[in-house]
């Protein structure tokens, strides 16, 4: 639905994105993940036409955005990191306010400004001026106003910015909502948890590259990031660190006298076996702490540094 072939984009000596691509497919809820300075905005700048790019194309649904920009906008909802409402307009004069740029007919915008209150959970404050709402309220408006002309690609920068955790997931449940009347959402965050949380698929991006791109099992692969399991035993002895190492598909990370860390590909398919082989050399586990491979162990394994250094 959205292919993004060899995009690059520099600010005077600054290079913001060096030859991107990856694609986008209908339906998808979509995360661009990386820290902070990695490329995320300028991306999505390019994706809805705020931006042009140095070189490299874009196309929605076989349109080139390049050449056909306004056709393309019509498609995109856009919701900005910053938040643009009018403070002193209510919830529904904002939302009929931002409608109207999109052309939507008055009646329908009407139609549509009450479904959408209703989606982000503020119907009861549509009459309430804007200075009145919390910034998660706030944020909320911000994506309903981006909807009104009801597009099919909804494109959102950072959209929990200093946003509380109840926001948050009213925020995460209005995406989902939307995502399953079969809205494509593109996402960008510096979370990890939030991309793992709410996308099918995710583009790692890092110092303005894309370094991997796949659903979740897909960048464990590739990445070659495994599960970690730290068992604390009594009596390790020697034998019984190279035993494990010998005689299971485990990568002995770490031991000490009291504990040893493995990785292995899947926890739950290997643990049980690991616990009879070590209970059959007469050691006795105190305790099992097993951590999934995730966002985190990815991100580093692909780049070589944590998501927030
Ligand atoms: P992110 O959204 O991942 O934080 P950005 O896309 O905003 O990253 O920025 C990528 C790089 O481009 C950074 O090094 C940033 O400083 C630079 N950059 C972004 N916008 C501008 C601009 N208007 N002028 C100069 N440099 C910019």
């Amino acid at each position: 639905m959205i292919e993004l072939k060899s995009i690059s984009k520099s600010y005077g000596n600054i290079v913001s994105l060096r030859d991107i691509s990856f694609k986008i497919h209908e339906g998808e809820i979509f995360g661009l993940l990386g820290p902070n300075g990695a490329g995320k905005s300028t991306t999505v700048n390019i994706i809805n036409t705020l931006l042009k790019p140095d070189s490299g194309h874009i196309y929605i649904d076989g349109i080139n955005i390049l050449s056909h920009p306004d056709e393309c906008k019509m498609m995109m909802g856009v919701v900005p990191q910053e938040i643009a409402l009018y403070d002193n307009l209510t919830a529904l004069e904002n939302l009929m306010f931002w409608g109207g740029l999109y052309n939507v007919p008055k009646a329908q915008l009407r139609i549509n400004a009450a479904d959408i209150l209703e989606l982000v959970g503020l119907s009861g404050r549509k009459n309430d001026r804007i200075k009145t709402f919390s910034g998660g309220m706030k944020r909320r408006i911000n994506i309903a106003c981006s909807i009104l002309h009801k597009p099919k690609i909804l494109v959102m920068d950072e959209p929990t910015a200093g946003v509380d955790p109840q926001n948050r997931n009213h925020i995460f449940d209005v995406i989902e909502n939307l995502n399953n009347e079969g809205m494509t959402i593109i996402y960008t965050t510096h979370y990890m948890e939030e991309a793992e949380r709410l996308c099918d698929t995710i583009a790692i991006i890092d110092t303005g590259s894309i370094r991997a791109h796949g659903t979740m099992d897909e960048l464990k692969k590739i990445s070659g990031a495994r599960d970690i399991i730290t068992l604390t035993l009594s009596g390790i002895s020697e034998e019984l660190v190279n035993s494990i190492r010998d005689e299971h598909s485990f990568t002995v990370l770490s031991s000490s006298p009291k504990s040893i860390k493995l990785e292995c590909d899947n926890i739950s398919d290997q643990v049980s076996t690991l616990v009879n082989h070590v209970e059959k050399t007469g050691a006795v586990i105190k305790n099992i702490n097993t951590r999934g491979a995730n966002l985190e162990s990815v991100f580093l394994k692909l780049t070589g540094k944590k998501l927030r250094d």
